[in-house]
């Protein structure tokens, strides 16, 4: 691969940026060689600043699920520029974007807009906390929330891939109130309860993990997490930050059937402007200042320009919901196709895919929690990874993160990918 103004720029962002990057995961430190520095996309394609052309499979790690430069979000927010970039004072997208999110998302009746995932999650945590006066929380191995304090324990994502799931920097005293559980393991989450009675406040999960690359939730065990919050009032919170508005239109808890109390939710809410958001039944979320007593606010949230990307995007979607089994049958072609190759070449490496989301887990076992995301070998997932880019496809530069398919790659995109994949598997054998 010819990059050699990607290359001019990363020795140039060392200078003034910590790692050359604006967030860890868009290094290629896991996997070596130098990060790409991006000019365009369009459709199913980005493009790097030496005219390069990859297919996409990450999407910006999420949020361009129809593609990119998708020519109703494009439109939004070229009118909505016409009439200025912030005020500061409320205005009648967000009620509409809010309205549009309670239609969607079965278990939301009520949602406050911020601007990410991780002000999200970290303020769903805290309202929790005010409305059951509880501090603790329970975690899972290898999930990721973003990168506020109580997250960053056992932490999936680029926490796992730069070897600090617990990141120096989060003190002791907040780190002590998050306890952490394997993912899939009810009975380990029923002695956490049972070894703190009435301290819990939440329990916070990635319905379908991304973070450590993409592991399913068991038979049961979203309903088993559901009974124990019954159980002991504890505020049960899917963070569908990736999985909503992806593995359906209602997320994950419409997919399966399992409604939380609390949602948050990120990524496609945006369309790809910079948007967050949490929700919940409405007796929890009345506890919002200033309706409640629970402080939260952001002088740019709901901005309007995101808010008209984002509205844009969920109209799509509420209006388009064929596009959800086109997602699924590309999923599932790619996932055969990987089958097929590996079985052709005698490889027995796990391929995990659910809907739009898939990872190829260079281990051969059942890759159902941390410890066995972590049984993989990393080395040849760098290989891989850098064998599938010299043949146009763009992948995560971790072994810990899912793949995201977009409406945008026709047949032939996956038939492409799943030969690139073929090729690569032998030639880094
Ligand atoms: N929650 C989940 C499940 C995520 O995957 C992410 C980011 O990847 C976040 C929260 C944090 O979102 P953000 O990066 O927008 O802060």
């Amino acid at each position: 691969m010819n990059i050699p103004t990607s290359q001019a720029l990363f020795e140039k962002a060392n200078q003034f940026i910590p790692g050359g990057v604006n967030s860890p995961v868009r290094a290629f430190k896991a996997v070596g060689g130098t990060p790409l520095f991006i000019k365009s996309a369009k459709g199913p394609y980005i493009f790097d600043e030496d005219g390069n052309r990859y297919l996409e499979l990450i999407n910006s790690w999420g949020p361009m699920i129809l593609g990119h430069g998708h020519e109703l979000v494009e439109k939004a927010v070229s009118d909505a520029v016409q009439h200025s970039f912030s005020f500061g004072a409320p205005t009648r997208r967000e009620v509409e974007m809010a309205e549009r999110i309670v239609g969607m998302v079965p278990s939301v009746e009520k949602v406050r807009m911020v601007n990410s995932g991780t002000e999200a999650t970290m303020s769903a945590i805290r309202v929790a906390r005010g409305f059951t006066g509880r501090d603790k929380i329970i975690k899972f191995e290898g999930c990721y929330h973003g990168h506020a304090d109580s997250f960053l324990i056992a932490a999936g994502s680029g926490a796992v891939t730069f070897g600090t799931p617990d990141s120096p920097g989060v003190p002791k005293g907040v780190a002590q109130d998050t306890l952490t559980a394997p993912y899939n393991n009810l009975e380990a989450v029923q002695l956490l309860v049972d070894a703190n009675p009435g301290q819990i406040a939440a329990i916070i999960i990635e319905p379908v993990v991304g973070n450590m690359g993409c592991v399913l939730p068991e038979t049961g065990f979203l309903e088993g997490l559901r009974s124990i919050c019954d159980k002991e009032g504890i505020i049960y919170i899917f963070d569908e930050v990736m999985t909503g508005f992806r593995l359906s239109k209602g997320g994950a808890q419409e997919r399966f059937g399992v409604l939380p109390d609390m949602t948050t939710l990120g990524k496609i809410i945006g369309g790809g402007m910079p948007v967050g958001a949490y929700g919940g039944k409405e007796e929890i979320m009345n506890y919002v200042s200033p309706a409640g007593p629970v402080y939260q606010a952001g002088t740019l949230s709901g901005n309007p320009i995101a808010m008209a990307a984002g509205l844009a995007m969920l109209d799509y979607l509420d209006t388009h919901q064929e596009i959800y089994l086109q997602l699924d049958q590309s999923g599932v072609k790619l996932a055969q196709g990987f089958r097929a190759s590996m079985e052709k070449l005698g490889l027995n490496y796990t391929v995990n895919q659910i809907g739009s989301m898939y990872t190829l887990f260079f281990t051969d076992q059942v890759v159902r929690d941390f410890p066995s995301a972590k049984s993989s070998d990393l080395g040849l997932y760098g290989k891989y990874f850098h064998a599938m880019l010299n043949r146009g496809i763009y992948l995560g530069a971790s072994q810990f993160e899912s793949m995201f398919l977009s409406t945008a790659l026709e047949d032939s995109h996956l038939e492409e990918i799943m030969r690139a994949n073929e090729e690569s598997l032998k030639e880094i054998l």
